[in-house]
């Protein structure tokens, strides 16, 4: 037995809040190019006092003026310039300069993500048009700052205030930002074979409902993992994680892990307990309950019946409650 009757032991630490970047603008500060004040009231009160913000303008940051002449991504996508769009004057070298330092200040931060303001030639997460000399778009692509910021730290989800309006997307981003927080603090003090096996045996269900032929590969990779140097095994295993937690967890794979699980408590539960979560699960595969009731009544009857691998389980507890409370319209 591994909790008190009905009660699951939990996987957060209370008061540690995400240290999340943020676009200078989405906070409200006047520091976009024409000096009006945009800031994002669904993003600012989604997140309420949840997270701790570290703004960043990289266009003010760098020296430019408020106000300054507005610009644009311009010439070969594969290496966009920032030009300003009346002058065609090239900022690109001053941006990069700015980038490299700042990134490194950024590296001692310890940030959890980066929620970035959309459709910016800087800080415009994807779909930022570069234009070629007449105006017409040839390619679509991050903004200088956000492109090294995904480069710089790959294991930090980065997404912009439009896409976190999506409650899908929303979900995602936060799973992402608990999910890889953990990550990155089983590796420390140092990184270790025993670690990175512990981190996925607590994961399994939580991948599973992302990408259950990931987890698949990721499993292969753990069980093989005292073949391989570590570093090697962390690259490798870091790249699948990446991509098991970018695959959307659908109805569809959820009510697998939910069966999944019902079958690891099948003996402990009575044929009414075990009729009542089945029948939720497929209420919820229909789309007429939310993911939280069968994951709430599973989750009483793991805490309850002390079933210690399902209790270890991330799924069940993926990040704070404040979280899955969001207030926005
Ligand atoms: S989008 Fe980025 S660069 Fe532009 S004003 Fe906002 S924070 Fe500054």
């Amino acid at each position: 037995m591994t909790a008190k009757a009905g009660t699951r032991s939990g996987t957060h630490e209370p008061g540690h809040k995400p240290r999340l970047g943020v676009s200078t603008c989405l906070l409200g500060e006047n520091v976009r190019y024409d000096g009006k004040e945009k800031s994002d009231p669904l993003l600012l009160k989604a997140f309420a006092d949840h997270v701790e913000w570290v703004p960043v303008c990289p266009e003010v940051e760098c020296g430019m003026t408020v106000p300054r002449d507005p610009m644009h991504l311009a010439g070969d996508p594969s290496s966009p310039r920032l030009v300003t769009t009346a002058t065609g004057d090239d900022q690109t070298e001053r941006m990069r300069t700015w980038v490299r330092s700042r990134l490194d200040d950024l590296a001692r931060e310890d940030l959890w993500g980066f929620v970035l303001k959309s459709n910016s030639p800087s800080c415009g997460t994807r779909a930022v048009p570069v234009l070629d000399a007449r105006g017409a778009k040839t390619g679509e692509v991050a903004g200088l700052f956000a492109a090294a910021v995904g480069e710089r730290f790959p294991l930090l989800p980065v997404a912009d205030e439009r896409s976190l309006r999506d409650a899908a997307e929303w979900d995602g981003f936060i799973e992402r930002l608990f999910c890889l927080k953990r990550y990155r603090d089983s590796t420390r003090p140092r990184r270790s074979r025993e670690s990175l096996v512990a981190f996925h045996a607590a994961h399994e269900l939580q991948l599973m409902a992302h990408g259950p032929g990931v987890l698949r590969k990721m499993g292969e990779l753990v069980a093989h993992s005292k073949e391989l140097p570590l570093e090697e095994l962390s690259v490798r295993y870091e790249e699948l994680l990446r991509t098991a937690m970018e695959l959307a967890a659908t109805p569809a794979k959820n009510a697998d892990v939910l069966l999944h699980a019902l079958g690891l408590l099948e003996r402990y539960l009575s044929p009414d307990e075990r009729q009542e979560a089945l029948a939720l699960i497929e209420e919820y595969r229909g789309a007429n309950a939310p993911l939280s009731l069968p994951v709430t009544l599973l989750g009483h009857h793991i805490g309850k019946y002390g079933v210690e691998y399902l209790d270890s389980q991330s799924y069940f507890d993926p990040h704070p409650v404040a979280f899955r409370l969001r207030e926005r319209s």
